[in-house]
């Protein structure tokens, strides 16, 4: 048991559902990209195909979850962006065209942050309080720029496996860390143009490997936080591994499935608290 800390209501482990919803967007690093279209609509099924799927899975099991969506997909697909505010799913910002942080002039990610703050809200009413990186990569510019517009939490570095706080200029940021461990992109993804990912993984085998890292972090008392990709995870085959996944989870005593939204709130209002850390 990991006993530097303590969940609310005397729950077990914590466990976070998320998706991160890049479709396109995800292409957009190199222009080239833009006359792929095989590649381009690769990204399109995670729109058109994966999340119906993915709602269909978490209407089926009534269990929260969260969505990080980049400005460019909720540009491209606002009903998309509706679709999931209006099934109940608090949704994050995840840059606008997917954009590397460490690459960002301080003008250039100041735009981007307030312009995928806005074009979520323009859909949602709701202006965006979460981020997590493109990438997963956030350098001490992006955590002075968090502060600035207003974010309470980010979900992007790998500190620990549960929340801890960092400096984000004159405020403390929560933070939610991530890992490649559970991440559907390290172990489905392939593409040939540009090429990505090296094989493609049974379900079986990831279902395995999740399920282990959940029992151990279930003894220890931590949390379990989930990024997966519409366009990756949303395949047949996937959906009904993220079933029988979220079936065993289910089945133990403690479980406390949330949001970083729901997480947030909660040591907002002191329900608990974190140490901190410099990154
Ligand atoms: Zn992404």
């Amino acid at each position: 048991m990991d006993t530097r800390f303590k969940w609310p209501d005397g729950k077990k482990v914590a466990v976070c559902i998320t998706f991160d919803v890049d479709a396109e967007s995800g292409w957009k690093f190199d222009p080239a990209n833009q006359q792929r279209l095989s590649l381009l609509s690769s990204g399109a099924y995670g729109r058109r195909t994966g999340v119906p799927r993915i709602l269909r899975l978490l209407a089926k099991h009534g269990i929260p979850a969260q969505f990080f969506v980049p400005g460019y997909t909720a540009e491209i697909d606002p009903a998309l962006v509706k679709s999931i505010h209006d099934a109940g799913y608090p949704i994050g910002c995840h840059g606008y065209d997917h954009e590397r942080t460490d690459e960002l002039t301080y003008e250039q990610e100041d735009d981007i942050l307030a312009r995928s703050k806005d074009r979520l809200a323009s859909i949602t009413g709701i202006v965006p309080t979460g981020f997590r990186a493109p990438l997963w990569e956030i350098t001490p510019q992006t955590l002075q720029l968090l502060d600035k517009h207003g974010f309470e939490y980010d979900s992007s570095l790998m500190g620990d496996d549960i929340p801890y706080c960092v400096q984000a200029g004159q405020k403390d940021l929560l933070e939610l860390p991530v890992t490649w461990l559970l991440d559907d992109w390290e172990q489905f993804a392939y593409s040939a143009m540009p090429q990505t990912g090296y094989v493609i993984e049974e379900p079986e085998k990831v279902l395995r490997m999740w399920k282990a890292e959940f029992s151990a972090l279930y003894e220890e008392g931590c949390y379990f936080m989930l990024t997966m990709h519409p366009e990756i995870i949303g395949r047949a085959s996937r959906i009904a591994m993220l079933d029988q996944l979220v079936t065993f989870i289910k089945s133990h005593e403690g479980v406390w499935f949330c949001t970083p939204e729901m997480l947030a709130k909660s040591w907002r209002t002191g329900e608990f608290s974190t140490e901190k850390h410099p990154y």
